[in-house]
């Protein structure tokens, strides 16, 4: 007779609806942001209290100390600029006292639009660690590559893809009870 803990070695047959790439363990890229993009997912879940879609942003000062955090608030304070990166960079640029964000880090759930990608270059931020993919409106390496395109004088540096099954599930789980 097979013993339980034999029993529990037998792998479930989980269906695979779309494979993913294998995951690199450790990575040295992405391993680094996971404690930040917890806080950002943290963030993220206070926006469904107001009806908004769960979107969290941080920025992060050169020493890696938070100065700006935000959620999309768009419902909220109907405002259709209220997304989070651009709450968090205003937060951020009210507490330094100024707008230029010169050796700060955004950290954000999701891919940003046009707009917020356009507020990333404009504040100067010198990198951006975002989690889920936006293939409908990302402008970040999806849909548009704002923030690394040649013609810009300012680009950042582009970490995707941080927690990005913990940030999809967070925005999925959202539009299966929402919409
Ligand atoms: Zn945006």
């Amino acid at each position: 007779m097979q013993s339980a803990s034999a029993r529990q070695t037998v792998p479930p047959a989980v269906p695979q609806i779309a494979p993913l790439p294998a995951p690199v363990r450790p990575d040295p890229v992405r391993d680094r942001w996971a404690a930040p993009m917890r806080l950002a997912i943290a963030e993220a879940a206070l926006a469904p209290a107001t009806g908004d879609v769960p979107v969290g942003a941080l920025v992060l000062g050169p020493d890696g100390e938070v100065i700006g955090r935000g959620h999309n608030e768009r419902e909220a304070v109907g405002d259709p600029t209220a997304h989070a990166e651009v709450v968090a960079i205003r937060e951020a640029a009210a507490k330094t006292g100024q707008w230029r964000l010169s050796g700060c880090t955004l950290v954000v759930t999701l891919e940003p639009c046009t707009m917020c990608a356009g507020a990333i270059v404009l504040s100067r931020i010198d990198r951006v660690v975002y989690g889920a993919l936006d293939e409908k409106a990302g402008a970040a390496g999806s849909l548009f590559d704002v923030m690394r395109d040649r013609r810009l004088n300012h680009r950042p540096e582009v970490v995707p893809g941080v927690l990005a099954d913990d940030c999809a599930e967070q925005l999925r789980a959202f539009f299966d009870t929402h919409r």
